[in-house]
């Protein structure tokens, strides 16, 4: 008998690299979708507060002069909305910024850092604000600028969405390898389906939109932008008995 011929294995070879390359089309015209998605997100959110600005003054350009009772309130709303443009602005450049930031990682006494940031926070909020953590150092690997910008803005967020009365609470705690700091609200709380969602550029739950709390659906994005960049991760929960409970977890580190 004839001793089998080894197959050839080209067709298949070239199959996998067609199929590599499909993939990688698909992951490619994903990224552009979404890029595509995001110019036009940020177009249309400085759209409005321009349309606004000009809107008023034409207004004033029009009425001024005979109605001079106009002018104070249409300042008033050009410079709410030139404020509202210029966070807005700022929020995009952290973010384009964030993309490209080369970080240094070092280790951090997490308990102090947020403690002290906590202190800073309350006299600026109604809401009680309460830490918990230990009072020996807490060290985990992280950048000491960005978990600061993380923690703040996890805090303006339980304050916005937060009645005036209800209290927030930071607490810091430490497994083996991990650190773990929660920021806890009493507030409305974030609706299972909502979750996926809210670390999204520019997504907000609609009900933070028709109450007119001010924001801009970037917060969390580059919340989320930043814990990454710390090698971190971030989970959203249900707080007990009601609010939301946001956990950043990064890795443990030994004391410089
Ligand atoms: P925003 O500027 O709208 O606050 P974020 O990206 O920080 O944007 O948050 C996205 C959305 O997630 C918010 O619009 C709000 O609907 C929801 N959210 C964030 N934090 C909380 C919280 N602590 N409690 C309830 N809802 C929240």
């Amino acid at each position: 008998t004839q001793p089998e011929l080894p197959r050839p294995t080209e067709p298949v070879e070239v199959a996998q690299l067609a199929s590599d390359f499909n993939q990688l089309l698909a992951a490619q015209n994903g990224r552009l979708q979404r890029e595509r998605q995001f110019i036009s997100d940020a177009s249309h959110e400085l759209r409005t507060p321009i349309a606004t600005i000009r809107g008023n003054l034409k207004l004033i350009e029009r009425r001024g002069e005979q109605h001079p009772e106009v002018i104070p309130e249409s300042l008033g709303f050009i410079d709410q909305e030139s404020l509202r443009m210029q966070h807005l602005i700022e929020n995009l450049l952290h973010l384009s910024r964030a993309d490209r930031a080369a970080v240094t990682l070092e280790p951090l006494d997490i308990a102090l850092m947020a403690r002290g940031v906590v202190e800073h926070y309350q006299p600026l909020v109604s809401q009680p604000l309460t830490f918990n953590g230990p009072t020996t150092p807490t060290m985990a690997l992280g950048n000491q600028d960005m978990l600061h910008q993380i923690l703040t803005a996890l805090l303006d967020n339980a304050h916005k969405y937060s009645p005036a009365d209800q209290p927030i609470t930071v607490t810091v705690a430490t497994t083996d390898d991990h650190v773990t700091l929660t920021v806890a609200d009493q507030g409305t709380g974030i609706a299972p389906e909502n979750r996926e969602h809210i670390f999204e550029r520019f997504y907000r739950v609609d009900s933070a939109r028709s109450n007119k709390i001010e924001g801009s659906g970037l917060g969390l994005a580059i919340v989320s932008q930043l814990v990454s960049l710390n090698h971190g991760t971030i989970a959203v929960t249900d707080n007990t008995p009601h609010g939301s409970r946001f956990a950043v977890t990064l890795a443990a580190a030994k004391e410089k």
